[in-house]
């Protein structure tokens, strides 16, 4: 088992797991999250979410971002500044549409979550551009829970 400092246990799912887990997904939502696509802008449901809490991956519930990184980037697409946990996000580089972006996957089930840009405001000037479909959201004093 792999523990983040944060305490998840962020062992990789199994491909078996995962896909068991996106089984009642929508074509759009595995689109985006299992094929890296990209939703349209201005139409996510967490893009105006101002409740507090914190989202999580929408496979596997790992959580990614509080909601006091949150910020209005004016892209249309939620944005954070920081992660809840480096090792919960991991980076890949992505040349795909010409240009040359890093990619952000859950580091647990490998899920697309989005791209980070350095534009970012302070204290990281990061900018975790990232698709509602692929995020989940737990208000404070809810229980987080992981799925497997
Ligand atoms: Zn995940």
């Amino acid at each position: 088992m792999t523990t983040s400092q944060s305490g998840y246990d962020i062992t990789p799912l199994s491909s078996e797991r995962v896909n068991a887990l996106a089984a009642d997904f929508t074509p759009e939502e595995r689109q985006v999250i299992l094929h890296q696509g990209t939703e349209r802008p201005f139409c996510g449901v967490f893009l105006d979410n101002k409740k507090t809490g914190t989202y999580v991956c929408r496979l596997c519930g790992l959580p990614l971002f509080k909601s006091g990184t949150k910020f209005d980037s004016g892209t249309g697409w939620p944005s954070f500044f920081q992660p809840v946990d480096k090792a919960h996000v991991r980076d890949i580089e992505d040349v795909s549409h010409g240009m040359r972006r890093v990619e952000n996957r859950c580091a647990r089930c490998d899920a697309h979550l989005g791209h980070v840009f350095d534009d970012g405001p302070a204290p990281t000037h990061l900018r975790y551009c990232m698709n509602s479909a692929s995020l989940g959201f737990v208000e404070d004093g809810q229980p987080i829970s992981l799925k497997s």
